[in-house]
């Protein structure tokens, strides 16, 4: 480093100024830089003393509505305009994406979260850091890792098995961190198997660094950092919020008593200067806040999920028709959560407003509950039944009240004020839409019975008033997707029995088996599928082909818009391995493209998979193994909507497991070099062969198959010495 730091100086580069800035090193010309959330606008703190009003700037749609376009190419341009933002604020980290897998739909913060699949949130939040860091502004992936749930989450220890870990909860990460390279990586608050995630080696070095690739910051969450030489030592590198003078003291007195290796503080100061020096490339900038809202009302209509739409009730008719439109959340919308991502906006559009000036036709409102009230009101229902007995059409706004960081949801129910309001409108008016606002799962069943359409409106942002109405008149034909599963009931979700836990533990026990794998697996009915959503128009799928390549499996199906509207789908591959020797989930998303299809067209549309996608962890080999076999790849417009199913063959890695003293019988006879050695061990040792014996008995076989070889050394009379297992281990691994 030119000028050394003094290891005063790099106690205080890894810890901050203050709560949004880094420390600035006046010997060395080391600048502070701004950190600022995050993560669907940038919320740089105003002069109001108030942490979490931020300055005006464009809200964007949360997370759970980005999801549902199923499209990096929306992301990366969302993530583009932030880094604009970003630049005209001079924020040089935006502290997201966030992409913790939501493992149940009570987890506060899954409005902040995109899936519960990884490769959906993976590949959707890498083009988000592609965006970002286009315009030389780091991006933070949070919160890392197995961040699930706000109960206890400052201490909370999420226990999970290593294969659920990597194949689930780590996986995004993963794949974000290999192929976007994020400036930072930020570690989250919670434990994992009983260590605080910042102070977690095994994670924020030998996973994150050595096997990953990582070559950027790990700063902590806000406060997440409980002893700061063991998150030092462990690989964290920034602690957020500072100053910790205390913290600096300890280091430097644990370095001068030895009891920590300079080398590590050295490291993540070079880091830390690393990631000042790369911000210093940013250009300072403007942007234009008509263009970034008009974006966000792109994305938003994107983001909409049709979810019902009998007899074409929508889109609705700009003339003639008349509109009730009712519900508070039409003049006062929700459209994001609460807690540290919650964006002062530079402007905000409403349902009513938009709807208004969508139609010539007379359009009545009457707010049918009250905005934070959630027992039934009589008199704002009677007014608001009378206004839909009187229209065309009547459009219920409902939702949830409220979502935010550091809380859990308590239900997954409307508030009862809400439900009424429909069940009384749908009774007068059989032409009845429900746009649902929510920034996570709710339960639909059974009033959606009641209506003919329902339209899933998530949190979509400052823009989200107009946006609801472009779909609800046809100008954007619905091409959203669930990014999670509607079940029918609360109790009926994988994560049910397992959340939040107790006593600041939370097993992790329906394990790889985590939202739609779950539901898939115990053949369980749900409200609306993973990947569900209708649109104006409907498409017909040909039949798909797949070829094995190197680099994984390749695709091909021809999908044809069978409508007479010009329509968007989302093409969806689901694989999986029929005869597979470990437990897999049925059906696993590996690939989809959000294709743009013209009325009478067809795409010929092509879905790679890569070959590390189709892996699983071995937890034998400690490694991740691609298995040989026939890959049943199903396509189609849902999870449980598959069209065409492709075969594939695919050639495996070698998996074979090192046989020891303490491998089964079994395990050695299920090995062809094994069962060789073990049959001239025994058959030199005893020339009536009991190994033959053994072999032709399969009663005996399903007795003592399970028994560690070396335990045989033991048996009176027994072949098997100590000294010839030693020698038979090492010809079978030699
Ligand atoms: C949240 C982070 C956020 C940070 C800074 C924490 O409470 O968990 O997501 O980036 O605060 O506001």
């Amino acid at each position: 480093m030119t000028p050394e730091l003094t290891v005063a100086e790099q106690a205080a580069l890894t810890s901050g100024r203050d709560l949004w800035h880094t420390t600035p090193i006046e010997s060395a010309a080391i600048p502070a830089i701004t950190l600022s959330d995050g993560p669907h606008g940038v919320r740089l703190q105003a002069d109001t003393g108030d942490m979490l009003t931020g300055r005006p700037a464009t809200c964007f749609p949360p997370a759970v509505a980005t999801a549902s376009t199923w499209d990096p190419s929306l992301l990366r341009r969302m993530g583009e305009a932030l880094g604009d933002e970003c630049r005209a604020m001079d924020v040089a980290v935006l502290l997201g994406p966030g992409i913790n897998l939501k493992r149940s739909p009570l987890g506060g913060r899954d409005f902040e979260y995109f899936s519960e699949d990884p490769l959906l949130a993976g590949v959707l939040a890498t083009e988000w850091v592609r965006g970002l860091q286009s315009r030389n502004v780091g991006a933070s992936l949070k919160h890392f890792a197995v961040n699930s749930q706000e109960t206890d989450r400052m201490r909370v220890s999420a226990d999970v098995d290593e294969r659920t870990l990597r194949e689930m909860y780590l996986r995004a990460f993963q794949r974000v961190v290999t192929h976007a390279q994020p400036w930072t990586v930020m570690c989250a608050y919670n434990k994992i198997n009983g260590v605080y995630a910042s102070q977690h080696r095994w994670l924020l070095t030998e996973v994150l660094r050595e096997e990953w690739g990582f070559e950027g910051v790990v700063v902590s969450d806000w406060g997440a950092v409980s002893d700061r030489c063991a998150a030092v030592a462990a690989g964290l590198d920034l602690t957020m919020p500072g100053p910790d003078d205390a913290g600096d003291q300890e280091l430097a007195d644990a370095i001068n008593g030895g009891r920590l290796d300079p080398a590590h503080l050295e490291r993540s100061a070079r880091r830390v200067r690393a990631l000042v020096g790369r911000a210093a490339a940013r250009r300072q900038g403007t942007y234009d806040a008509g263009a970034h809202h008009a974006l966000a009302r792109e994305i938003a209509g994107r983001a909409v999920v049709l979810l019902k739409n009998n007899g074409g009730l929508l889109p609705l008719r700009t003339g003639g028709q008349s509109v009730a439109v009712l519900g508070e959340f039409a003049r006062t919308p929700r459209y994001q959560g609460g807690g540290s991502s919650q964006i002062t906006p530079t402007r905000l559009d409403d349902a009513l407003t938009a709807i208004t000036a969508s139609t010539p036709a007379p359009v009545r409102f009457a707010p049918g509950y009250s905005a934070d009230g959630s027992a039934p009101d009589e008199a704002l229902l009677a007014e608001a039944v009378e206004a839909a007995g009187d229209s065309d059409v009547a459009v219920v706004f409902a939702g949830s009240v409220y979502e935010t960081e550091g809380e859990d949801r308590d239900g997954i129910d409307l508030p009862p004020a809400h439900r009424e309001l429909i069940e009384r409108v749908a009774a007068v008016n059989p032409r009845t839409v429900v746009v649902l606002s929510n920034g996570a799962v709710l339960r639909t069943k059974p009033w959606d019975d009641s209506v003919p359409a329902l339209v899933e409106g998530w949190l979509l942002g400052q823009a989200s008033g107009s946006a609801l109405a472009d779909v609800l008149f046809g100008r954007v034909n619905p091409s959203g997707r669930l990014a999670e599963t509607i079940p029918l009931r609360l109790e009926d979700h994988p994560s049910y029995l397992d959340f939040p836990g107790e006593n600041s533990h939370v097993r992790y026990g329906e394990g790889i088996h985590v939202g739609y794998r779950g539901f898939d697996a115990r053949e369980q009915e749900v409200a609306y599928p993973f990947g569900f959503g209708l649109s104006y128009t409907t498409f017909g799928y040909g039949e798909a082909t797949a070829v094995a390549t190197d680099a994984g499996i390749e695709i091909r199906v021809p999908v044809t818009n069978t409508g007479g509207l010009d329509g968007r789908e989302v093409v969806q591959a689901y694989v999986s391995l029929p005869g597979s020797t470990v437990r897999r989930a049925p059906r696993e998303l590996k690939a989809f493209a959000s294709v743009e299809i013209a009325a009478g067209e067809t795409a010929a549309v092509v879905l790679t998979i890569a070959r590390d996608d189709l892996a699983y962890w071995d937890t034998r080999l400690g490694r991740w193994v691609v298995e040989g076999g026939e890959y049943h790849c199903a396509v189609g417009a849902s999870s449980r909507d598959l069209r065409t199913i492709a075969v594939v063959e695919v050639a495996g890695d070698d998996a074979r497991a090192p046989l020891t003293p303490d491998s089964t019988v079994g395990e050695w006879f299920a090995d062809p070099r094994g069962v060789e050695l073990l049959g001239q061990a025994f058959a030199a040792a005893s020339g009536d062969g009991p190994i033959a014996r053994l072999v032709a008995n399969p009663e005996l076989m399903t007795f003592i198959g399970s028994l560690p070889l070396s335990r045989m050394t033991a048996f009176p009379g027994s072949p098997l010495t100590p000294e010839a297992l030693e020698k038979l281990v090492a010809a079978a691994n030699g």
